[in-house]
């Protein structure tokens, strides 16, 4: 591998290069040791945290250090694969790109564009390059079918910002390093790291605001380590977080306690609020949520005591069928007493790369522009749900899916009813996907374009510094050279083919259209560059890959650039090389009313479509259904489905068990160590039982993302430790209706003692 001459201190031997994690929302910083100075020899020989990295101060966690073994892994798709005779063979680039050309246009020339479909996996947010270059597959392909993991798990986050902002990126973060009261509810950042929440070191964060004398209360149905951590655990029935929230606005509004602070002046709907809440008195929501009455007033009581209090609801919370009313809610919790965009509370990031806020009215946020074929669901955030997909790939008709690509992404284990979406990948005219890897998913692809590893591309966190609890830019420059082509470059040829450019067009033509459409966005009138000259700007540019341009372009003319000369002190590219540690720019500051973009410039606090949701939720609170319910679960050693591979994260206990309840366990007939069978309407698999006091009686856990070791794929360490997948048992046709979110917490199941393991995992590749 050939070591590039990115930022480093180098002796004769060794060479040490730091760089931001591009694994998870933390965007911790790392230090590589690499050895070998010459282009054949060079490998990373050590990765541990960067101790002067100005976000993470050091802070890293097991999968960071693994950058190495993904980056080594023989595994890992070198060259691009095409499915000849039922099996994957390697082949040359231009060969591949022209299986692409072949297979993928007659279906578009014979079916139209509406006959593909795209879908882009949790990876893709991680990586600039991809994030950068959606929207230039997504013109050419001109397809209406877009789907993504967002409508796995975060989709209310977006539309509730949408409604109450006007902006579906505009998440309110808990401003943890100021806080003084944090209540969080299904989130477990000991194991997630945070998430819609980029702080590094959440754990060490919140040990400091104990430290500093505050609260922290956990609302979950499982005693997680967060929980353990928490001053006050409280065991909620799984999806009752909408409910709770509401009664407690319902307490503030009967107790005199409303006051909503700075945020005042700024919000509509406090007294429509007030009448939807109403219903919820904590004594009606006892029965689905579990939580006592005189519980649920102690808490609201405490977060208007506190001096600042954030209110901060993840997975947990949009991962069931009131996942945007519990975003919303968080919302108003937070809004009511006072906490909504004042240090301490719920504030939103200001990333580099986005101009400065202008107050005024913006123009809203709408869902439905457009509805899936098959069951009519809205498309939301630009996206229909990706739950859905099945049935749109199934179901005859103008308009069927018959293509799909795929980039990063792993629907055959992330999404709901696991069992039908295989079916349906495997019926496709045609799937082209951009992946490292040959697995559950890309096994029914007819070509695989592997990207360059995480070591081999440079890096710069464009949507995660959207959601840090600090503004942070940090830039880390690839650390070795791809044998292969950058990911905008194979992201540009498929674009090219789409667009009926053919397999051997230059994909440099993608990547001018790329660039100039971004800087003619930055000249607008209103922008930062109003005015200016694009060939001039352009010609300021640096020599750097054509992903890297165009973040030039996005920091420069950011509200902390330099405009392109015009503010000589600002963010720059030679600025952010020369801090390898990244710049701090300042922690979150108030942002109302200019970052607000609805149409009436305010915050729609009970914006329609939300509260005409409310009552499906009051509804909700009389049909309650008996017996267990399965909630899945998050681990430290893993990242939803594709880091299995890694020999060092899995190795040790079985982690993939079915935890149960002491007094469960005993009724069901089920023990520690022994296996059972878990059934759903969706489907049935055996899992081993680990019965812990850690969860609550009646919710039964398995862990989200496993299910390997299955024929077709190359994943020999996932293989020989391929867990259980626990989305067979999800039901992909249960959805939060405001989101398109799927359901993946919450879910009926009744368990029995299985008398046998499951079978061993057949053979792959
Ligand atoms: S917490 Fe996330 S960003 Fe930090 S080292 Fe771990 S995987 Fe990387």
């Amino acid at each position: 591998m050939t070591l590039t001459d990115s930022r480093q201190t180098r002796s004769a031997e060794r060479s040490v290069h730091f760089r931001t994690c591009p694994l998870c929302e933390a965007t911790c910083g790392l230090e590589v040791t690499v050895e070998g100075g010459s282009p054949s020899n060079s490998s990373v020989v050590r990765i541990r945290g960067d101790r002067e990295d100005v976000f993470s101060k050091g802070f890293i966690c097991p999968k960071g250090s693994t950058l190495k073994q993904l980056h080594e892994d023989p595994d890992r798709l070198r060259s691009p694969m095409v499915e000849r005779d039922g099996r994957h063979v390697p082949v040359r680039w231009d060969e591949a790109f022209a299986e692409v050309e072949q297979r993928l246009m007659p279906i578009l020339e014979d079916h139209g564009r509406e006959a593909a479909a795209i879908y882009h996996g949790n990876p893709s947010v991680h990586n600039h390059a991809s994030t950068i270059y959606a929207r230039a597959l997504i013109s050419a392909v001109a397809t209406p079918n877009l789907y993504s993991a967002g409508t796995v798990d975060q989709m209310p986050r977006h539309a509730s910002s949408g409604f109450l902002y006007g902006d579906p990126l505009a998440f309110p973060l808990p401003d943890i390093d100021r806080t003084d009261y944090l209540l969080m509810l299904g989130a477990n950042p000991y194991e997630s790291n945070g998430s819609l929440a980029t702080a590094p070191d959440f754990p060490g964060r919140m040990q400091a605001i104990q430290d500093r004398g505050g609260k922290i209360v956990v609302v979950d149905p499982r005693r997680t380590k967060t929980a353990k951590a928490a001053d006050e655990h409280l065991a909620i029935r799984p999806g009752g977080d909408a409910a709770w929230l509401a009664a407690i606005a319902n307490v503030l509004f009967a107790e005199g306690l409303v006051d909503t602070g700075d945020a005042g002046p700024h919000l509509d709907g406090v007294d429509h609020v007030q009448a939807l809440v109403a219903p919820f008195r904590p004594e009606a929501v006892e029965p689905a949520t579990w939580i006592a009455p005189d519980v649920t007033r102690r808490i609201a009581r405490e977060v208007v005591a506190a001096p600042t209090a954030a209110v901060y609801g993840r997975i947990g919370t949009n991962t069931v069928p009131f996942g945007t009313l519990a975003s919303w809610l968080t919302d108003v919790v937070t809004t009511l007493t006072g906490n909504l965009d004042r240090p301490g509370g719920m504030m939103w990031a200001h990333p580099a790369h986005l101009g400065p806020r202008k107050d005024g009215p913006g123009r809203g946020f709408t869902t439905g522009r457009r509805s899936t074929r098959v069951s009519g669901h809205p498309e939301v955030h630009g996206q229909f749900p990706v739950a859905a997909l099945p049935e749109e790939i199934e179901t005859p008709g103008q308009g069927k899916i018959r293509a799909l690509i795929t980039v990063a992404g792993n629907p055959a284990r992330s999404i709901p009813d696991s069992d039908r979406t295989e079916a349906a990948l495997a019926s496709l005219d045609v799937m082209i996907s951009v992946d490292p890897y040959l697995n559950e998913t890309t096994r029914f692809a007819d070509v695989i374009l592997p990207p360059p590893s995480q070591l081999e591309r440079s890096h710069y966190d464009l949507a995660f510094y959207g959601q840090a609890v600090r503004n942070i830019a940090n830039y880390s420059p690839a650390l070795f050279e791809a044998d292969g082509p950058r990911e905008e470059d194979i992201i540009a040829r498929l674009a090219c083919i789409a667009s009926g450019l053919g397999a051997d067009a230059d994909p440099q033509i993608i990547h001018d259209m790329t660039l100039d459409t971004v800087l003619r966005g930055c000249v607008k009138p209103g922008r930062a560059l109003e005015g200016r000259d694009v060939a001039e700007l352009r010609a300021q540019l640096g020599d750097r890959s054509p992903a890297d341009r165009v973040l030039e372009v996005m920091l420069r003319s950011g509200w902390a650039g330099d405009h392109f000369g015009a503010r000589p002190d600002g963010l720059t590219m030679e600025k952010l090389e020369s801090n390898p540690h990244g710049i701090d720019l300042g922690p979150m500051a108030p942002q109302l009313p200019g970052l607000l973009r609805t149409t009436s410039g305010r915050v729609e606090l009970a914006a329609a479509p939300l509260a005409a949701d409310v009552a499906r939720l009051e509804r909700s609170l009389t049909e309650l259904a008996d017996g267990p319910v399965l909630v899945s679960r998050r681990h430290l050693r893993s990242n939803n489905s594709w880091m299995h591979n890694v020999n060092v994260l899995v190795k040790g206990r079985e982690r993939c068990t079915l935890q149960v309840h002491p007094d469960d366990a005993t009724d069901w007939g089920v023990h520690d160590g022994g296996h059972a069978r878990i059934t759903s309407a969706a489907g049935s698999v055996v899992a081993p039982v680990e019965v812990t006091d850690d969860i609550a009686p009646s919710v039964v856990s398995l862990p989200y993302g496993w299910g390997h070791g299955v024929p077709g794929t190359q994943l020999s360490v996932a293989a020989g430790r391929p867990g259980v997948n626990s989305n067979i048992l999800t039901d992909g046709s249960i959805l939060d209706p405001l989101s398109g979110n799927a359901v993946l917490n919450g879910i009926p199941v009744t368990v029995v003692p299985a008398e046998t393991a499951p079978p061993e995992p057949m053979e792959t590749t």
